[in-house]
């Protein structure tokens, strides 16, 4: 079981999952735990000779029962794939599973925030290449949501909606956007190539939007990942972290997906540092409207 104490200095939670020093640390690609199980074959994590898309409790969870949640969910039985070579019908699957993920998770006492998210690369910390994601079930608001809805506070009103008409009208760092979503490099992006892409639409969570704009999300994002791996020709690590409303009924939240990538360069890693680290100030050396411009053609690049 996981043990959770509260850092007085910095006022945030901090949870010791020791169980998880023995999880699986990049198999042997015949020994995938994320594969379907091949008849006659050792038994994967899924139990089936084929399938779409799978959802299961995390073998070695940071958050279990009656304390939270800790779900794998697995994109394809295709080892090789990745969310941005999935096919469309099967990304917008995945937003339904999402969706589905997000209501019953939510529906728990024990549970009051809902959070989607992919590591991606071993820039990230991957322990696993099959394509997936994770979704954790916190048994408290974590600091970063807790954080944009005191910006939707101090602003009175939506944030993201502010934000995103901002982004708009300057057009500059919008990378791409379709009927439902927009995807732009934020004004004060902490990451040389970090996006954000925002349902167009005041949306809280996943449940609040029509099915046209559950597929119109699964094509932004995929276009955008496709761009991040032609720009610079390679699989290119990122963070993706799905931000909707807190599942306590208190507050709202404006649905959107923001990506981290470590990347400045094809070969250099931004690393968390001095300032970073110690002041909690992030230095980039790019500007968001010239990375944005990158971004763009490697997006039109990567369609
Ligand atoms: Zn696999
Ligand atoms: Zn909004
Ligand atoms: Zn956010």
């Amino acid at each position: 079981m996981s043990e959770r104490r509260v850092s007085e200095l910095r006022g945030e939670e901090v949870v010791y999952a020791v169980q998880r020093q023995e999880r699986t640390f990049l198999p042997a690609r015949d020994h995938c735990p994320l594969d379907a199980t091949r008849p006659g074959g050792p038994a994967t994590e899924i139990p089936f000779p084929a399938f779409e898309i799978a959802v299961f409790d995390n073998r070695f969870p940071s958050f279990e029962a009656p304390d939270g949640a800790a779900e794998v969910i697995v994109y394809t039985d295709d080892h090789d794939a990745s969310f941005g070579t999935l096919t469309a019908a099967r990304a917008e699957a995945l937003m339904w599973v999402w969706r589905h993920r997000y209501a019953e998770l939510g529906a728990r006492a024990d549970i009051d925030y809902v959070f989607i998210f992919e590591n991606r690369g071993v820039e990230v910390g991957v322990t696993l290449h099959h394509p997936h994601g994770q979704i954790y079930g916190y048994p408290f608001l974590p600091p970063i949501p807790l954080a944009e809805l005191l910006a939707d506070e101090r602003r009175g009103g939506c944030a993201p909606c502010a934000l995103l008409a901002r982004e708009l009208a300057e057009r500059e760092r919008i990378v791409h956007e379709n009927d439902a979503a927009v995807v732009y490099v934020p004004y004060a992006a902490r990451w040389a190539y970090e996006a954000h892409v925002v349902m167009r639409a005041h949306r809280p969570s996943l449940l609040d939007c029509e099915p046209a704009e559950l597929s119109a999300l699964a094509s932004a994002l995929q276009r955008l990942v496709r761009g991040y791996d032609a720009l610079f020709q390679r699989p290119f690590p990122y963070v993706m972290a799905v931000h909707q409303a807190p599942t306590t009924g208190l507050h709202e939240g404006h649905l959107h997906v923001e990506f981290y990538p470590p990347l400045r360069t094809a070969e250099k890693l931004k690393y968390l540092a001095g300032s970073e680290q110690g002041a909690g100030t992030f230095i980039s050396d790019t500007l968001p409207e010239e990375s944005a411009a990158t971004l763009r053609e490697a997006i039109a690049r990567g369609a």
